[in-house]
């Protein structure tokens, strides 16, 4: 998981745009596989979990079988304001989230859309594959 996670996503409504963001790290510009992440179709095979878009009455259900499908160890991340808060969709007669009511959620892009780089450093980050420089300083009184 650390070294080389596997990726799946679920766009669940919204504009798209943020499902659009995602595709873009695939591509050479950002390409997430220089760090060994691996975007794969299928739940069952995946670590990490990118959420974009509303949780909506229809597509909550799937959302839980999606992550139940997922091995162990599994992570989240919800990407941009749609799947953080509903965003511009919140009032919608639809809305059943946000993506954290539904399934557990371990880190947040917010944006609308976040930029490639914003989710490519949360999923490095929740690798803990960078350096917090703010834990090793020393605190001086
Ligand atoms: S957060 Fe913004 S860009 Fe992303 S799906 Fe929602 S409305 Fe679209």
């Amino acid at each position: 998981m650390k070294k080389s996670p596997w990726i799946c996503t679920f766009d669940v409504g919204g504009c798209n745009g943020c499902i659009l963001e995602i595709a873009a790290l695939l591509t050479p510009r950002y390409d997430i596989e220089r760090f060994g992440c691996l975007l794969r179709p299928s739940a069952r095979h995946a670590d990490i979990l990118l959420v974009s878009g509303i949780v909506n009455k229809q597509n909550k259900e799937r959302l839980k079988t999606i992550y139940n499908q997922m091995a162990k160890n599994k992570k989240v991340i919800a990407i941009g304001s749609c799947a953080i808060t509903g965003g511009p969709f919140k009032n919608g007669y639809n809305f059943a989230g946000p993506t954290d009511k539904i399934i557990p959620v371990d880190m947040y892009v917010p944006g609308c859309p976040p930029r490639p780089e914003a989710i490519e450093y949360a999923i490095l980050k929740l690798l803990g594959r960078l350096n917090d420089k703010t834990k090793s300083k020393k605190i001086r009184r």
